[in-house]
């Protein structure tokens, strides 16, 4: 009868219905188990440039301090002068803008100190702590926040993704110029849970 077939129909739709409901379930708990992976804290190396204007003003001492105080492990340093070639790699999303001359001379003025800064989620630590670009609308408590207020001479370049990172650090430090400094502090610095 018209009514079995009704009741066929329902039973059959009821049943998709289910299954694609329970394939959602599925999906839904997958990701929560991806996200709770990807929330696994992560060890991380990430590049922090202290900028002519760093030197310049005398404040090394001072962002180092900022850094090295907030738990982050130094584990690659070194004074540099920067050339074109890796200016031109370093910034090469801003090459073809009308300030890159002036951008590129202020960070050649004088040498730059390179830190490898190692901590768990250490890059996205590292830009939070170093403030919006323009150090005249970065918030207080930030390095640029506190030290500058300059849009271009803001005291300090941080990577801004895990990729940019091992570039970055690829670029500024040969492998032997970053130090292993096995679980040393670590035990101070997290609990055993978040390594
Ligand atoms: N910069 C500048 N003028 C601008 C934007 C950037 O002089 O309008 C300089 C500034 O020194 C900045 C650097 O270029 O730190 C890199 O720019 P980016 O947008 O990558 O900012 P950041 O990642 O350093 O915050
Ligand atoms: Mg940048």
């Amino acid at each position: 009868s018209s009514n079995d077939r009704i009741n066929a129909l329902s039973d059959a739709l009821t049943g998709n219905l289910k299954s694609i409901i329970s394939s959602f379930d599925s999906i839904r708990s997958k990701t929560s188990r991806q996200a709770e992976k990807q929330e696994k804290k992560q060890m991380e190396r990430t590049l922090v440039l202290l900028k002519p204007s760093t030197i310049e003003r005398a404040l090394v001492g001072e962002i180092v301090n900022r850094f090295e105080k907030k738990g982050l492990r130094i584990v690659g340093m070194k004074m540099m002068q920067l050339t074109d070639e890796i200016l031109a790699q370093h910034y090469a999303h801003l090459v073809k803008k009308p300030f890159f001359p002036i951008l590129k001379a202020s960070m050649m003025k004088t040498p730059v100190i390179a830190m490898c800064l190692e901590g768990v989620d250490a890059i996205a630590v590292v830009r939070y702590i170093t403030g919006y670009t323009n150090g005249r609308k970065a918030d207080p408590g930030t390095i640029r926040g506190d030290y500058c207020m300059s849009n271009q001479q803001n005291i300090v370049h941080a990577s801004d993704s895990p990729e940019a990172a091992v570039e970055e650090l690829n670029r500024f430090f040969r492998p032997e110029e970053i130090f292993d400094m096995g679980d040393l502090n670590l035990d101070r610095l997290y609990a055993v849970d978040e390594l």
